[in-house]
């Protein structure tokens, strides 16, 4: 017997057709959800009282979801997370790196299409998320989607309109669900220590995508203003950026006020690789941090966790350059 519980945040999987669009509506989802008792499966669901569309996701519904599953981990043998798709690899990296320790799956799914659509893909996305829900051997944050099953610290949405909503760029599969059912176990995470949760606070991380023209000034002079937190930069390529000064001095004064910079790349595949070329040294030099092949999502998240954690600067900026969630390769370069 299998005892997993879901958490209905939102999402379009839930909505239905209104005036002026697609619309939560409350009770339609666990109501559907009968459709998957059986014998031995115990499905516990908690509605949120606000259901949402996932652009609207905040610090406070990321805090109420670490607290349920924190709450509510001992009693279950694994946890349906049903979110929007806009955020979904946001709320996936978070997740990950709030939970260390997690020995228990956390499976992140929702759909495309409504389930009240003929063509849903609500259908074999819930299913997908219960059966890897049920496996004692995922001790991750992982999404399953499309028939897939995705790292969360490693998931991106590709694609606003086809099934194939998501993909992780940099890393493997961990399963892959057709006729039969794949696990590629050979890259699931081993379980690492105890359950030590974090519920994230409110921090500030800045992220930077850095374009030809005005950009490097203007993200140069945004950081020299920014007066807590972190920040992320989006570089070109493996990790470049131009040689421009206000940009450099930005950082170099953020970084003096102990804000963090993670340095990540545009392209969906590749990682930052200090020193591939010449053009990545200056920001290296004035202190930037290389985030290797991180998604921007899980940059966000882990910043967000690590902000969150009293813990001191230098163990901070040493986990920076560490996977703490296998959200990303940190090779030799750091
Ligand atoms: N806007 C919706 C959401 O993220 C999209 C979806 O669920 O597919 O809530």
């Amino acid at each position: 017997m299998k005892n997993i519980l879901v958490l209905y945040t939102g999402g379009t999987i839930g909505m239905d057709y209104a005036e002026g669009g697609l619309r939560p509506v409350p009770g339609l989802l666990p109501s559907l959800l009968e459709r998957f008792h059986r014998p031995d499966l115990t499905l516990q669901v908690i509605e949120y009282p606000r259901l949402i569309d996932s652009s609207a996701i905040t610090l406070e519904h990321w805090q109420q979801l670490v607290g349920d599953l924190v709450q509510h981990y001992p009693h279950h043998d694994g946890f349906v997370v049903i979110h929007g798709t806009d955020t979904m690899a946001y709320t996936a990296s978070l997740l990950a790196f709030a939970l260390p320790g997690l020995a228990k799956p956390v499976v992140v799914t929702g759909s495309q299409l409504p389930l009240v659509h003929p063509r849903s893909d609500g259908w074999s996305n819930l299913a997908d998320a219960l059966e890897a829900a049920c496996q004692p051997e995922l001790n991750e944050v992982v999404i399953a989607f499309d028939r897939l099953l995705l790292r969360g610290s490693r998931a991106r949405k590709l694609d606003a309109s086809g099934f194939r909503g998501f993909g992780s760029p940099n890393a493997p599969l961990l399963g892959e669900f057709g006729i039969d059912t794949h696990w590629h176990r050979q890259h699931w995470l081993a379980p690492s220590g105890e359950f030590a949760p974090v519920t994230p606070r409110e921090v500030v991380v800045s992220c930077h995508f850095l374009m030809p023209g005005a950009m490097p000034s203007l993200i140069g002079k945004a950081l020299e203003a920014q007066a807590t937190g972190a920040a992320i930069l989006m570089s070109y390529g493996n990790g470049n950026a131009p040689e421009d000064p206000v940009l450099l001095a930005g950082i170099r004064a953020a970084t003096a006020r102990g804000i963090d910079i993670v340095n990540l790349t545009q392209v969906v595949h590749g990682a930052v690789e200090v020193g591939a070329y010449a053009a990545s040294g200056p920001l290296a030099e004035a202190g930037v941090i290389s985030g290797a092949d991180m998604t921007p999502e899980a940059a966000l998240a882990k910043l967000t966790v690590m902000l969150s954690m009293d813990i001191d600067r230098n163990e901070r900026r040493k986990r920076l350059t560490m996977a703490m969630a296998g959200e990303a390769d940190f090779g030799g370069h750091h």
